[in-house]
């Protein structure tokens, strides 16, 4: 589809709108005066000043439907950047659902944070006034709303733990046994880049070193320590208790209230390495079954069954493991209504402590959606029939909604929820999503973010994507880390305004 934008530079938010209802389109920007393409479809979006104001127009054609909407702004809204995009986007907005006869439940928010926004909002506003203006400026769902407040009540104890001087700790190993067919995360196929690890691990134990130190010589706390990917556990046994030792080596742990490590693909648990977790002193670990259906699991290329995931749970809980998360995805290519309930209804059963229902979101890079032209699983009132039916449900057994996010391009333009029963809650979750706390991360594709003490401070470093360039560029990764140090001191020079 084109996208014409014309006197405003709102095409960001613009294209991002025009993606939730056309999630498989390559959208073509045009900037500047109004063209006169036909064919197609063909989203105009004009800002033109007047005499009285800032005139806003937004135009929509494809097949047969043909539709303008203009609003002319006034006094402070028309002179205000972030009130001319919203009211933009809600004209756009206005247009796209009456052609594709579909009200997205979000709204006009496509950022992947609605919660904080919720609270950004309380803040000023008071919590009632929010969530009324969460639905009337943004045209959120009452039902999505509800969620967010809920979130950001059940959040908050959680939030309230984190100091100034606080830190989470974030340790990126980026492999797997093989690629998800949906996976767009830069994680190489462990076919390709076995022969990496062995490079790539004393490195990051570098890394986690200098990281120690850092964090040692500016006084901070650490509060959680989170080992994601990829899959970790794609690590043998003694590499796993290296990274682990080098962990516990170069961090004071007394102060965590989680040390979790993403185990992920079920075929990659084994007993030693569930013991090797242990004796390094994990706390929670994820086991993601995405899917109990082994026909969906084929589809979406995850190359283990339901079986291997059912055993690696109970080892899991023989080894001692009293804190597990499962993840589930609602939307997968194959999967049905019924079929999605009945997994959620099998995991429910198994009682994990934790249970995290994501909504299928491709990637341009991913491969499916390089083969298919045509979506997949994209059947939107399906996907928000999961997770209706997951709410209910989780809510009914115990596990309360602790977190909330969101990604460009999901099914439905719906949400991720994470659920845990009261006091197994992970905090790493909730600080990497509400931007409160400085995460300090080691490892290709990781990105540390440092938080300052006023609300606007967030300055990021970013990791190496690939380990290869991960491991031939390191000392590049260490340069960069320390500037952790010269960022806090800048803050500090920032006077406290809130
Ligand atoms: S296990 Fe996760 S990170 Fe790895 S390929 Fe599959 S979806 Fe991607």
């Amino acid at each position: 589809m084109i996208l014409m934008i014309d006197g405003h530079s709102f095409h960001y938010e613009m294209e991002n709108l025009c993606r939730i209802f056309f999630p498989y389109q390559k959208i073509e920007v045009l900037h500047g005066a109004e063209n006169t393409v036909e064919d197609g479809l063909v989203a105009y979006t004009g800002l033109a000043k007047k005499q009285d104001g800032v005139l806003l127009t937004a135009r929509f054609h494809g097949n047969s439907f043909s539709e303008e909407k203009t609003e002319l702004l006034t006094g402070q809204t028309a002179e205000s950047e972030d009130e001319q995009e919203r009211h933009m986007a809600i004209l756009l907005f206005e247009l796209l659902t009456r052609y594709c006869g579909y009200t997205p439940k979000w709204g006009i928010l496509t950022g992947v944070r609605p919660v904080k926004l919720l609270r950004q909002l309380k803040t000023k506003l008071g919590e009632q006034k929010a969530f009324e203006q969460f639905q009337t400026n943004y045209l959120v769902s009452k039902e999505k709303a509800e969620l967010s407040r809920v979130t950001m009540h059940n959040e908050e104890p959680i939030l309230a733990l984190s100091r100034p001087e606080s830190f989470s700790l974030y340790v990126s190993i980026p492999f797997c046994p093989s690629r998800c067919s949906y996976c767009s995360f830069v994680s190489s196929s462990l076919e390709q880049t076995a022969k990496l690890i062995p490079q790539y691990l004393p490195l990051l134990c570098e890394e986690i070193r200098r990281t120690g130190e850092i964090a040692s010589e500016l006084g901070l706390r650490l509060e959680s320590v989170y080992v994601g990917g990829g899959t970790p556990t794609t690590l043998s046994a003694e590499q796993l208790a290296l990274l682990l030792r080098t962990i516990r080596e170069n961090f004071t742990l007394s102060t965590i209230r989680e040390f979790t490590v993403e185990a992920g693909r079920p075929d990659t648990i084994t007993a030693e390495k569930l013991d090797a977790l242990k004796d390094g002193g994990i706390t929670r670990i994820s086991i993601n079954p995405q899917t109990l259906n082994d026909d969906v699991l084929k589809i979406i290329g995850r190359r283990h069954t339901t079986a291997q995931t059912l055993s690696a749970f109970s080892l899991a809980r023989e080894k001692g493991f009293h804190n597990i998360n499962m993840d589930l995805i609602a939307g997968l290519p194959g999967d049905t209504v019924p079929g999605f309930q009945n997994t959620l209804d099998h995991v429910v059963a198994l009682a994990p402590e934790s249970i995290t229902v994501h909504t299928l979101a491709l990637k341009r890079s991913a491969r499916m959606m390089q083969e298919e032209n045509e979506p997949f699983g994209s059947d939107a009132l399906a996907a928000g029939e999961m997770l209706d039916y997951a709410d209910a449900v989780l809510a009914e057994n115990g596990y309360r909604l602790y977190y909330l996010y969101r990604q460009s391009r999901m099914v439905g333009n719906l949400e991720n929820t994470g659920w845990a029963k009261p006091g197994a809650e992970s905090p790493y979750n909730v600080y990497i999503m509400d931007e409160t706390q400085t995460i300090l991360a080691c490892g290709a594709g990781a990105s540390s973010k440092i938080k300052g003490p006023r609300a606007d401070q967030l300055e990021r470093i970013f990791n190496f994507k690939y380990p290869f360039e991960y491991v031939s560029r390191f000392q590049e990764i260490l340069d960069r880390k320390d500037q952790v140090k010269s960022i806090y001191e800048r803050f500090q020079q920032i006077p406290k305004t809130e």
